[in-house]
Parts: structure tokens; C-alpha cells; sequence
């Protein structure tokens, strides 16, 4: 899979990891890596409840928005 971001600006990256709210591919320049304990509801997540802080990946864009809507 191609970097989704760098795609769109005529750029040939190859990702390393996928958002988890919209699913695009993302290299290590665009992926937002958080630490994050496992959210309540709100959101279109898998709804399973593992009581610790997991890596979360995001997209710039999904980033942004999931800031604002806090
Ligand atoms: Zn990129
Ligand atoms: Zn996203």
C-alpha cells in the first residue's frame, strides 16, 4: 500500500501504517502516533473494551478532528 497523503502530492511512499478511523495507508511522515487509553463510544471504533492505553495511528486529518471533537 502507497502512502495516501504523499499520493496526492505526486509522491511514491510506501506506508507503514493505516489510520484506524478512515483506513489510509500513511508512511512515517503523515501518521500520527498516539498513545491513548481505549475510548468511550462517539466513534466508529471496533467497541471493545481492553482497560489500557494502546497505540492509536491517525491521519493527519482524523487527528484534527478527533482534537476538536473533545
Ligand atoms: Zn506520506
Ligand atoms: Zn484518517
Amino acid at each position: 500500500m502507497k502512502c495516501y497523503i504523499c499520493e496526492k502530492q505526486g509522491m511514491d511512499t510506501d506506508a507503514v501504517g493505516i489510520c484506524i478511523i478512515c483506513g489510509m495507508g500513511l508512511c512515517m511522515d503523515h501518521l500520527i502516533r498516539e498513545e491513548q487509553p481505549v475510548w468511550e463510544g462517539g466513534y466508529p471504533f471496533p467497541s471493545q473494551k481492553l482497560g489500557r492505553t494502546l497505540p492509536r495511528i491517525l491521519c493527519e486529518d482524523c487527528a484534527a478532528a478527533v482534537k476538536k471533537g473533545r
